[in-house]
């Protein structure tokens, strides 16, 4: 029987912070409790700053309990078109971020003590198309060269040692990217974040934001509320409240669908390594057992901000998707589906800074599992006064064409331009 829920929310027990009363004046207000805004909470109040995370619905509700649980090395953008926009020094600097990033989960999950399943178990990209694969010889020669990262390519031929499917043309491995179940993640960064004595204010939606003597009032539906300073984690959720950066994130559609679990035999044929598995489309298929062996199986099935219709309609798309790619899990039932919001930026790179005073980390791209944790550090350092290594300073934030807000105007565009690009390529 299909639900239309998440299946990573049947790991967790809810942490209950509803009755937290909102603070009239705080040090800093957090808008958005998922990876970013916990994150940067957890960081704030470990140094003695009075810290209120103000979060529209519950912890963890938005992207960060949604995903793929994949923490990747890179960023969306590969190494070569990073030195083509950036220049090979701060190229070089935003790769060692992303490898920075995933130590930053694994540091937190150890230091905190959150049972996340966290496991360097490697990704796998697989190649769609035969250019794809002869395209990953010249990336591992980059990723050497440039940046001195090592990657493993495996061809057609060997690939059945990586995953049981025929269809790819080839292969390349990744030792250093990670899994985790982000659910048990994000619900331990809220604890963590609350013990050492941040406000978990759910149920806040912040309406407005403006600019008062020594700082911001936030006009709440719970109230009122004065901060010196505010930092904005709210990903591919932004609305009204912080409209420059709602003009320079659109949200787009992501979904997932969870099998029944496998028997022990069937999940080792079908990932024989337990990697983090993603192809080379632009609308890529990104796939993994969980712990309990289901395979989860993701895409950008209907592109659009997730609603109960596009949500149902993917788990037809992507169910088609995964008997494609795995033909042996035809008889298997899908048990769940869901989506989130991703939020890609017009230059598809993350920005952690500050506009109009206000401090933001956003623009993950499907990478935010690794980026959102860290960069919600990075930014809180970078608040505290603290030296921090953030090459996104100084990046242009631009805003996107025509676009004010609306993702229903420019989405049909876009999904027609890398459907395009998907036969084209
Ligand atoms: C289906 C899916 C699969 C994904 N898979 C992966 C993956 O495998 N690996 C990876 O690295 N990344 C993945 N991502 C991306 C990743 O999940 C996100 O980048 C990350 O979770 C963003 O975290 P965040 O804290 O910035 O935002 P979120 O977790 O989205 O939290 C934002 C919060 O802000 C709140 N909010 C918004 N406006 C207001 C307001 N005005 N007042 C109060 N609260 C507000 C929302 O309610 C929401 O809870 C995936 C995303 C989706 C949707």
């Amino acid at each position: 029987m299909l639900k239309e829920s998440n299946f990573w929310l049947t790991t967790v027990s809810q942490p209950e912070f509803l009755q937290t009363p909102l603070p009239e004046k705080v040090d800093v207000a957090v808008i958005g409790g998922g990876f970013s805004g916990l994150s940067a909470a957890r960081t704030l109040a470990k140094a003695g700053v009075k810290v209120a995370v103000l979060e529209a619905q519950t912890l963890g509700w938005g992207a960060s309990s949604r995903n793929g649980g994949m923490v990747l090395t890179g960023m969306k953008l590969g190494v070569e078109t990073l030195i083509k926009n950036y220049g090979r020094e701060r190229a070089r600097r935003l790769f060692a971020l992303s490898l920075d990033a995933i130590n930053t989960v694994e540091t937190i999950a150890r230091e905190e003590q959150i049972e996340c399943a966290f496991s360097r178990c490697g990704h796998l990209e697989t190649a769609w198309k035969p250019a794809h694969f002869d395209g990953y010889a010249r990336a591992a020669e980059m990723l050497h060269k440039e940046v001195g990262h090592t990657v493993k390519i495996v061809s057609k031929s060997e690939l059945r040692s990586e995953i049981g499917s025929g269809l790819y043309h080839g292969g390349l491995v990744d030792e250093t990217s990670a899994g985790i179940n982000p659910a048990q993640f994000v619900m331990g960064l809220a604890t963590a974040a609350s013990r050492t004595g941040a406000s978990m204010c759910e149920g806040t939606n912040v309406y407005a934001i403006t600019k008062s003597q020594g700082g911001f009032n936030l006009n709440t539906s719970r109230g009122k509320l004065h901060a010196e300073q505010v930092f904005i984690g709210t990903s591919g959720y932004t609305g009204r409240a912080a409209p420059a950066l709602q003009k320079r994130i659109i949200p787009i559609g992501s979904y997932i669908i969870a099998t029944q679990p496998l028997t022990g035999e069937l999940a080792r044929e079908i990932s024989p390594r337990n990697r983090m598995i993603f192809d080379s489309k632009h609308f890529l298929y990104y796939f993994r057992l969980t712990p309990d062996n289901r395979m989860l199986f993701g895409g950008r099935a209907a592109f659009m901000p997730e609603n109960t219709n596009s949500t149902l309609q993917s788990a037809d798309i992507l169910r088609k998707g995964m008997v494609q790619v795995y033909p042996q899990l035809k008889n298997i039932a899908v048990e769940y589906v869901w989506g989130g919001n991703l939020d890609f930026s017009f230059d598809i790179m993350p920005h952690a800074g500050q506009i109009d005073g206000l401090h933001h980390a956003i623009g993950y791209a499907g990478h935010g599992v690794a980026f959102a944790t860290h960069l919600g550090q990075i930014v809180a350092k970078q608040m505290l006064g603290q030296p921090v290594e953030n090459p996104l300073v100084g990046l242009p934030f631009p805003k996107i064409p025509l676009y004010n807000g609306n993702p229903l105007l420019h989405l049909p565009a876009a999904w027609l331009y890398y459907s395009l690009l998907d036969i084209i390529e």
